[in-house]
């Protein structure tokens, strides 16, 4: 398909060449990745549409041409189609209908298969093992009906796997939702059985971590691929807590890991930007995790760390243009702020930008609830030590006076593994 193909509009740029500031973006998905997104895209001279079917998407507000409707909305299908020259993402867990029509008018980048492989953790392994690319032991599973015979799936499945192991949700699972560890031994948790009962899962052998890892790689419709400095990242309550970038890991571990991202990437036929995130064994050994086909959460310290950020980069590579060096500047840390920290009222903002060199990004949510990603905190030092010691000061910062509205008891700060 050509850009334009199926509409009689006549697309800004060729489909050949690469398409050029003053084109219009299109956008499928409204969270913080969008938005940011969209704001360098604006930076380099572009116009931006989102699309989100969430009227409050962060992403709407930062866009030329915001559009809410439900994604199976034909109308807004066709006018945002004829309002952009290529389309991204930021955001998998779309509908395959909507990425494959919205191909049929303009270049998806990654393609509506590229995001496809990525929708479904079986699929995704399947993909994945067909490239070579190392993955923990692994079994799929068909949603077994009743727990008794999700019992029975589980015994044979931890029979290939082992005990400990993590059973998770096949499709649309993120920052470990729809996921239940199965322990060593004793009876399967109630909440294992109800969630195989109700569908297709994978049964995951438990991985014991030394540290997870993510590379971010670009790859433009020529082929270029470029991959940003190998991220380390810690978790908190399943959900990203600390990045430090470059990783604190031996030289040979890190190159092990772009090598294997740059596979990745590019076995999967990914155009644009993607996440590869890696289990580190305490053997040595590196395990993908998953991939996502889109800006990840970890890559937000390159905004300060690196040449180039990972949504410049993402605007590059799906408008075709020469690559940026994504090489780190200096060592970064980025922390994650939750909705836990407005628990004793607004965070002292004031308190956190007084730490010299805090850089602090909110997403403009309104609702902050526990868990959510409300924005983030990043800095850079003269070492990755000093950094995350810097972005995790200025957090502390934040509800150490019980926040502004100086209510009694302040949020709890997510505890970092650093
Ligand atoms: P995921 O949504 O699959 O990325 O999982 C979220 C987090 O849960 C990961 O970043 C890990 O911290 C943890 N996790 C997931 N799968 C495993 C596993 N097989 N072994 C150990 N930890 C895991």
């Amino acid at each position: 398909m050509t850009a334009g193909e199926g509409s009689d509009r006549v697309p800004a740029t060729p489909a050949t060449g690469p398409i050029l500031p003053g084109a219009t973006l299109g956008v499928l998905g409204g969270g913080q990745l969008g938005r940011m997104f969209a704001v360098a895209a604006r930076r380099l001279g572009y116009r931006v549409a989102v699309w989100s079917d969430e009227r409050d998407a962060p992403a709407l507000a930062a866009a030329d041409l915001p559009t809410h409707a439900p994604y199976d909305d034909a109308a807004a299908l066709a006018a945002f189609t004829a309002a952009i020259d290529v389309c991204t993402v930021e955001f998998e867990n779309l509908p395959g209908e909507l990425l494959r029509e919205v191909e049929r008018h303009v270049p998806l980048r990654p393609s509506a298969d590229a995001i496809a492989a990525t929708q479904h953790r079986g699929r995704e392994k399947r993909a994945l093992a067909g490239l070579g690319a190392p993955l923990a032991p692994w079994r799929p599973l068909e949603a077994a009906g009743t727990p008794q015979a999700a019992a029975a799936a589980l015994e044979a499945a931890t029979a290939q796997t082992g005990r400990p192991a993590v059973l998770k949700t096949a499709g649309f699972g993120y920052d470990g939702k729809g996921q239940v560890a199965i322990p060593a031994d004793g009876p399967w948790p109630a909440a294992a059985l109800a969630l195989l009962a109700a569908q297709p899962c994978v049964l995951e052998a438990f991985v014991d971590l030394a540290l997870e890892l993510s590379v971010v790689v670009a790859r433009s419709p020529d082929g270029q691929v470029r991959a940003f400095p190998v991220a380390e990242n810690h978790h908190a309550r399943h959900v990203l807590d600390l990045t430090v970038m470059p990783a604190r890991v031996a030289t040979d571990v890190a190159d092990r890991a772009e090598a294997l991202a740059r596979r990745v990437v590019t076995g999967l036929g990914v155009v644009g930007l993607a996440c590869v995130e890696l289990f580190l064994t305490r053997d040595g050994d590196l395990w993908v995790n998953e991939v996502a086909p889109r800006p990840h959460n970890s890559g937000h310290v390159t905004i300060e760390a690196c040449r180039v950020d990972q949504f410049e980069q993402q605007v590059r590579a799906v408008c075709g243009l020469p690559l940026g060096d994504p090489a780190a500047v200096r060592p970064g840390a980025m922390t994650n702020l939750l909705g836990d920290l407005w628990g004793g009222g607004e965070p002292d903002w004031p308190a956190a930008l007084a730490v010299d060199g805090a850089r602090l990004h909110l997403y403009g949510k309104a609702a902050a609830r526990p868990g959510r990603k409300m924005g983030h905190l990043s800095a850079v030092a003269e070492d990755a030590d000093a950094a995350a010691a810097l972005v995790l000061r200025a957090r502390a910062a934040l509800t150490r006076g019980g926040g502004l509205a100086g209510a009694a008891t302040p949020a709890p700060v997510p505890r970092s593994h650093a």
